[in-house]
């Protein structure tokens, strides 16, 4: 009897700690929820969230191609109990539009980088390549978890400060290389780095080619001859490839530049496994530099 009755006990307090625990998980599933397109804008929202909620990334992988993916209902699911929503725009990511435009609460926001970065359609959806991007979403971060969670918004303003001096060491490195880039033409496989170029002060000299890539169609036998001269000929500084989209066009030409002794910067479009998006940047910029350092 006594036995049974410490067994009782025990079956009790096993309960009254399963009970403790889902309380616990509960609680931390509270706090700002917010769901990103995108994982590197993602980053941002939880450096200056810290503990005060949650982020969900729906590409969070170097796997998942933006242009092409299709929002599972899961991710529905998500983006409906979300308090906020980040989505780059410009049709980037209009797979997460579609969702948000069907069940929207009340008091979700969201936030559009492209609308923030002051783009329109028509412009270069790779806008996380623009260092003015992330430090623009992080401010805008701070201001909205602060309207919401007013009790924190020291924490948000304190996280914000820590995460933008950060990034703000990119902006160093990219100086550097400005001062070594003299306005010299570079040739591009696609548009992705393009708007890190520009703020380095490198002109594109294959756009018509660069536009075909990214449209998937077939660049003209005049682009294909003026980047091939372009190459042989040493124009350009370097030649930057999106490693994640070697397709037998750019394959001939990344070989044509090995040959020819042309530098090739290689760049991915998606952050990759175990990168930061500091790490990334510093990773891409470090390969510019190292361009720069051949001739
Ligand atoms: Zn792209």
């Amino acid at each position: 009897m006594r036995k049974k009755g410490l067994e009782i006990m025990a079956g009790i307090l096993l309960l009254m700690l399963l009970v403790a625990g889902c309380g616990q998980s509960t609680k931390k599933a509270s706090g700002i929820q917010v769901v990103s397109s995108l994982d590197f804008y993602g980053e941002a929202a939880q450096a200056v969230l810290g503990n005060q909620g949650h982020v969900t990334s729906i590409i969070n992988s170097p796997s998942l191609d933006p242009h092409s993916y299709e929002a599972t209902t899961n991710d529905a699911k998500l983006v409906a109990k979300a308090d906020v929503v980040i989505q780059n725009g410009l049709g980037y990511d209009s797979w997460l539009n579609k969702v948000v435009k069907s069940a929207q609460p009340d008091d979700q926001t969201v936030l559009t980088v492209s609308q923030l970065m002051k783009q329109s359609n028509g412009a270069n959806e790779h806008l996380w390549y623009d260092l003015k991007t992330m430090p623009t979403l992080t401010k805008r971060l701070v201001t909205e978890f602060s309207k919401r969670d007013p009790k924190h918004k020291a924490t948000y303003q304190q996280n914000g400060a820590v995460y933008l001096k950060k990034l703000a060491s990119l902006d160093a490195q990219l100086q550097q290389l400005k001062a070594q880039a003299k306005g010299k033409q570079v040739a591009v496989s696609e548009p992705v780095f393009d708007y890190a170029l520009a703020e380095m002060g490198y002109k594109v000299a294959n756009q018509h080619f660069a536009k075909a890539i990214e449209d998937g169609t077939d660049p003209s036998p005049k682009d294909i001859t003026t980047m091939r001269d372009l190459i042989k000929t040493h124009q350009i500084a370097f030649l930057v490839i999106n490693k994640q989209e070697e397709s037998p066009i750019i394959k001939q030409m990344h070989e044509l530049a090995d040959k020819e002794g042309v530098p090739v910067v290689r760049v991915t479009e998606t952050l990759p496994a175990k990168k930061t998006y500091l790490t990334w940047m510093q990773q891409q910029f470090d390969a510019v530099r190292k361009a720069q350092d051949s001739k």
